[in-house]
């Protein structure tokens, strides 16, 4: 990795609560992106790093199996100082207390602790419960807890799941908040993880419930994370920053452009055997991604 670090302009973003504090101030939102390989982390940094804004690296249960935990987190770190540049890492979508202990013990800024497959009064009693065991660890750990129905799996699906009945009540999150102490909330409004054939060949887009998100907003009184963000209109993602949203997850986009990507490098170089040779044509085209995200979600494009 090559060019200028960002310690000077960004000396003042010591924490991810500093960075979700300054995207409050400034209508914008942290990009977070899910990695499960080098090719995406140096995707996601250079993009963050070249355009001098915040990015979360997200790593789910999966994820986090395949790169490592410890792993990820000193990769994340020795990034962070090398370059001084605001890069954070989410446990994203911990199902267990037992993954979530062990980021929170690794150094990890930030967990998804989800079980909004339950019913939402063991969700609230299970997030309350675990909120006091994880920020015991570590104290500055910011814990995000889910309510409402988003889906599962950020791949490509076949048909779209009736979103309308999962969607989240305003009353219910100021509940959840409330009662739970959770620093950061995702409700469902219309995003779902994953996308559809039709959206990957850009044919359709997911539209957001833009009021639901502000009616959320003023609910909850906390920042707000869009989950399962690829594919979605422009101009709902826009509106959905306007409304509150604060942090914006983005998987399934990087991953099929990881694939073609890595198609092009193949085809490119067909008697090549050298990964980095190869690998740069995954990182161009996931970066690109990123970029587009990032002005987007940053008010510049
Ligand atoms: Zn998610």
């Amino acid at each position: 990795m090559s060019g200028a670090g960002c310690a000077q302009k960004d000396a003042h973003m010591h924490s991810l609560l500093d960075a979700l504090t300054q995207a409050r101030q400034n209508k914008t939102a942290i990009g977070h992106f899910n990695i499960s390989d080098l090719v995406l982390l140096k995707a996601v940094f250079a993009a963050g790093r070249e355009l001098k804004v915040p990015v979360m690296i997200g790593v789910s249960e999966g994820e986090r199996e395949f790169v490592g935990v410890r792993q990820i987190a000193a990769l994340v770190r020795s990034l962070r100082e090398e370059w001084g540049c605001p890069i954070f890492l989410n446990a994203d979508h911990t199902h267990s207390l037992a993954n979530a202990e062990e980021a929170a013990r690794v150094g990890f800024d930030s967990i998804v602790f989800d079980q909004s497959a339950l019913p939402f009064e063991r969700n609230v009693r299970e997030t309350k419960a675990a909120v006091e065991v994880l920020k015991a660890i570590k104290p500055d750990l910011l814990i995000e807890g889910e309510i409402g129905d988003i889906g599962t799996g950020s791949e490509i699906h076949d048909a779209a799941p009736d979103l309308k009945k999962g969607l989240t009540d305003p009353e219910q999150a100021r509940e959840f908040v409330a009662v739970t102490k959770v620093d950061i909330l995702a409700p469902a409004v219309g995003n779902m993880h994953g996308m559809l054939h039709s959206m990957v060949e850009g044919q359709t887009r997911k539209h957001l419930d833009i009021a639901r998100i502000a009616e959320i907003k003023r609910a909850a009184g906390v920042p707000l994370t869009l989950h399962g963000g690829s594919g979605t209109e422009d101009d709902d993602l826009r509106s959905a920053i306007a409304g509150g949203i604060n942090i914006i997850h983005i998987n399934t986009e990087l991953r099929v452009a990881w694939r073609r990507g890595l198609e092009e490098g193949l085809a490119k170089r067909p008697d090549e055997i050298v990964p980095y040779k190869i690998l740069p044509y995954a990182v161009d085209a996931v970066k690109q991604v990123v970029e587009s995200r990032l002005l987007l979600f940053n008010g510049r494009g």
